[in-house]
């Protein structure tokens, strides 16, 4: 065998089966186009608040050029602690049971590399996260959808996970509130969920990247539950909640073993978040909840319009509870939701993501986002008007 001929056997085989993400792919398309209206990117339109970035600022001019612990600054893992205590209730040891790192993305890389085992089951929800099933796969175990449904809100339940659990199934990967349905949790699903973690022994990673833009309901964790701290890599991060995608900073919160566990890969592979976005996270958690507040009530309004008006123009959406993703049908035309969205973009230059690009069961669907400007949002939602006339 000749590597360099024989370009098909050099890139690793596991990694051969993974496709590019279904986002990317669009957005490829999009950037050939010009005066595109796009709803297809997951980040706030605003720009992080000035204190925040002037913390970041102000340690650079200070001299903060270093590597920090591999864990992250103490006084962030502290704040981090004191944070998710208040607004979770579930208390966690900033000397062993949190690491910061560079975004959720690279938490939830670390939490499912620390559990699994070659060929170890991961059940997740669907439609979801795109990075979901590539991540497991990565990590040589087998990614198992569990299929959510428009009629029931996308709700997940005990009910719908169960059937779904072999021998071999180790990891439930929860995202709430969900991208990109707006699903939430009910107190009452979450009490559920968390007994059968219980009692098929499985390790759940919830991804809650999400949990600051929960709209109406009270904002609940299945690692609050009885018997689920010590079961629960709980992932959280500034990326969506301060407008911060850029600075690539989050954080895993863990039992310590398995906190040792992610901090070992973390430790050989990424050594240590970027110091001067650990001192902005910081910022962000001393004096930041006025801005969580302030974005929240828009991404509230913007919801509230856009979920209306795509069920008044007849694509019959549920109304997201969190995030910032409304998720219609649009399956009734005869086309495929890819179909659908490109043509959307050719004839109205509006950019939204095919359902399918978040697994089989968003196929019919399309995901608008709302962290959009309101003025083109309403303009965008004036041209799908138009568009759907049409057909
Ligand atoms: N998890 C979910 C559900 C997301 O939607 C995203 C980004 O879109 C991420 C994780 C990645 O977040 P981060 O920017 O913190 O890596």
């Amino acid at each position: 065998m000749n590597l360099t001929k024989d370009k098909g056997r050099r890139v690793a085989a596991h990694l051969q089966g993974i496709p590019r993400s279904g986002i990317r792919e669009f957005f490829d398309i999009v950037s050939t186009r010009q005066d595109v209206i796009s709803l297809s990117i997951g980040e706030p339109n605003f720009v992080t608040p000035w204190h925040i970035r002037e913390a970041s600022i102000y340690a650079l001019d200070r001299g903060a050029t270093a590597y920090t612990s591999n864990l992250g600054l103490l006084e962030l893992r502290r704040a981090i602690a004191d944070y998710v205590r208040e607004s979770f209730q579930i208390a966690y040891d900033p000397a062993s049971e949190i690491l910061v790192t560079a975004g959720v993305s690279e938490a939830l890389d670390l939490a499912v590399r620390a559990v699994m085992n070659p060929g170890d089951e991961a059940l997740y929800h669907e439609p979801c996260y795109v990075s979901y099933a590539p991540v497991i796969a990565l990590a040589h175990g087998a990614p198992v959808a569990v299929a959510t449904r428009r009629e029931d809100g996308f709700r997940l339940t005990r009910a719908r996970i169960e059937p779904a659990i072999t021998p071999r199934t180790r990891v439930l990967l929860l995202n709430f509130p969900t991208n990109p349905t707006g699903a939430v949790l009910t107190h009452d699903d979450a009490r559920g969920i968390a007994e059968l973690a219980v009692e098929r022994d499985l390790v759940v990673i919830a991804d809650e990247i999400y949990s600051e833009l929960t709209f109406d309901a009270q904002r609940v964790s299945v690692a609050a539950f009885p018997g689920m701290k010590e079961r629960t890599i709980f992932l959280n991060g500034f990326s969506k909640s301060w407008a911060m995608t850029g600075f690539r900073v989050g954080f895993a919160c863990a039992p310590p073993d398995l906190t040792e566990a992610m901090m070992k890969i973390h430790q050989y592979t990424m050594l240590c978040a970027p110091i001067l976005s650990q001192k902005a996270a910081l910022e962000a958690l001393r004096g930041g909840a006025p801005d969580l507040a302030r974005m929240r009530d828009e991404y509230r309004r913007r919801r509230n319009l856009t979920h209306a008006a795509l069920n008044e123009i007849g694509l019959p959406c549920h109304r997201p509870e969190g995030a910032f993703y409304a998720f219609p049908r649009v399956g009734g035309f005869g086309m495929r939701s890819r179909e659908f969205s490109l043509r959307l973009l050719d004839e109205e230059k509006v950019a939204c993501v095919p359902g399918a690009a978040f697994g089989a069961s968003g196929e019919g669907f399309m995901r608008c986002s709302f962290a959009a400007d309101l003025d083109e949002l309403r303009e965008a939602l004036s041209r799908i008007r138009a568009f759907v006339k049409r057909l």
